[in-house]
């Protein structure tokens, strides 16, 4: 399945969009290219979502795959943020392990790549956002309706 199929399955209200992705073991159902580049088990949710300020993607990366480029972005921060697995990732040349816990961020022009060089799949969200975009957050930009839940 593409993640354009994914979009017949989107469900939206006034104020949200929600879609059900499958088990994150089932991730490599997906993947994007873009001219040469294939990645499987990937799938993008800013245009399933009609997300405005952010794209996510949802990835699993199998056993030893990855790494064989870097990227970085034009205007773009990235946050990797590791839910499952183990695997390294690298900015610029500087190598880290990564796992379950494990969150990094890249700025722009960061060079970054990721890959398993485990025997089992790595699970990770990517998030990534306009550099100094972020005008206030949290506390700072929650209210508090005075309802209470409909459960
Ligand atoms: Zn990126």
């Amino acid at each position: 399945m593409s993640s354009i199929g994914a979009k017949d399955k989107v469900r939206t209200g006034a104020n949200f969009a929600i879609v059900e992705m499958g088990a994150v073991e089932d991730l490599d159902q997906y993947s994007v290219s873009k001219g040469d580049f294939l990645l499987k088990g990937k799938v993008f949710l800013r245009e399933i979502l009609d997300l405005t300020a952010m794209e996510v993607s949802m990835n699993k990366l199998a056993a030893g795959d990855g790494g064989r480029w870097k990227h970085c972005h034009v205007q773009n921060e990235e946050v990797y943020v590791f839910l499952d697995g183990k695997g390294q990732m690298q900015v610029d040349g500087e190598i880290f392990e990564v796992h379950s816990g494990t969150a990094v961020r890249v700025d722009v022009n960061g060079k970054r790549s990721i890959r398993n060089n485990s025997s089992d799949p790595l699970y990770y969200v990517c998030i990534q956002a306009k550099a100094n975009s972020l005008q206030q957050c949290s506390w700072n930009d929650a209210t508090f309706p005075k309802e209470k839940p409909e459960w």
